[in-house]
């Protein structure tokens, strides 16, 4: 019986179909560039090596963080 606890999730690689673990130390963000004439915001990914083929696989859209945010001030 192999039903120990799984505690890291699993990902089903796209390419060769084989299911391995997600390991956050080998996670790395991508952005995405399509090329278009239109200036888009680029996509940022989390993105993860199969173990297997190496091929990428994206995990999940990763919003970029917004810097020197102002908050509303009411105060002011
Ligand atoms: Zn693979």
């Amino acid at each position: 019986m192999l039903l120990k606890e799984i505690k890291k999730p699993l990902i089903k690689c796209v390419v060769c179909g084989l299911k391995f673990q997600i390991n956050k130390d080998e996670c790395y963000t991508v952005k995405q560039n399509d090329g278009s004439l239109l200036q888009q915001p680029s996509c940022y990914y989390d993105a993860i090596d199969c173990t297997y083929c190496g091929c990428q696989n994206i995990l999940w859209k990763r919003l970029k963080e917004v810097e020197n945010f102002k908050k509303s001030n009411k105060n002011d």
